[in-house]
């Protein structure tokens, strides 16, 4: 369902070209939990914002559904964009003057009022955190407010979900609970995932590892996975 096809990413600084992420050719598959892994400066997050939307590759095409990503109108990509793809960025994407219900609600404003708060209350259980729902984000605890950002992300149930190292910062416990959420995500709601980790206890949970070492991405095998360990 999605698909690069020869993506690749190149930075100019100074004159110099840099190729952040080499030519690139994958398919990501609905239901799919991916985990995207590597050192830091290795283009993790050019990947991830390239398969987002976010940021046009110097060459190669992204297709959604067969759609090609970069040559759709402004509009239909910023919908796109809003409906069809969740990102959870890396730090946090909630606004820190709303309550986390608020900013849920100005997700669905264009939903009718009793669908937005039905489906605000399914994410908050989903998640576990209705009890934090009409506090502000500072006002929670970090894996609660990791685990709202999931949630603002999933509102309009996007084909895609897209977590830029969800856990960073957070112990073991706390992380394989973002984990499992991520993954009944996957399963439950035809979301494809795929989230950025530096974490290799997370790996287990992920039906695919891709690794990206300056800027080669490529498929790591379960054989590879054990030998690691
Ligand atoms: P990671 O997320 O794996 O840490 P990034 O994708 O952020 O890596 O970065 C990969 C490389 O591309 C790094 O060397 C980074 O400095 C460079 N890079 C990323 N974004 C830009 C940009 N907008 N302009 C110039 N260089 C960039
Ligand atoms: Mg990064």
């Amino acid at each position: 369902m999605i698909e690069l096809k020869n993506v690749c990413k190149e930075f100019t600084d100074g004159g110099e070209t840099f190729i952040a992420l080499e030519e690139t050719n994958l398919q990501i598959n609905e239901n799919e939990f991916t985990a995207v892994i590597g050192p830091s400066g290795s283009g993790k997050s050019t990947f991830l914002t390239i398969v987002g939307a976010l940021q046009q590759p110097t060459e190669g095409t992204l297709s959604i559904n067969d759609e090609d990503v970069y040559k759709m109108s402004e509009n239909k990509r910023s919908d796109l964009r809003f409906k069809d793809i969740g990102f959870v960025l890396q730090g946090s994407n909630l606004i820190p003057f709303l309550t986390i219900r608020e900013q849920y609600r100005l997700k669905l404003q264009k939903e009718k009022k009793d669908e937005a708060n039905q489906r605000i209350d399914e994410v908050l259980e989903l998640l576990s955190i209705k009890h934090i729902g009409d506090k502000y984000p500072e006002d929670v605890s970090g894996g609660e407010r990791a685990r709202a950002a999931i949630g603002l992300a999933i509102l309009l149930k996007p084909r895609l979900l897209l977590a830029d190292e969800p856990t960073a910062s957070l112990d073991t416990e706390k992380a394989v609970q973002i984990v499992e959420v991520l993954q009944s995500i996957s399963r439950e709601q035809d979301t494809s995932v795929v989230m950025v980790t530096h974490d290799e206890r997370m790996l287990e949970y992920c039906d695919r590892v891709i690794q990206i070492l300056d800027g080669d991405v490529s498929e790591v095998t379960e054989e590879k996975l054990k030998n690691k360990k």
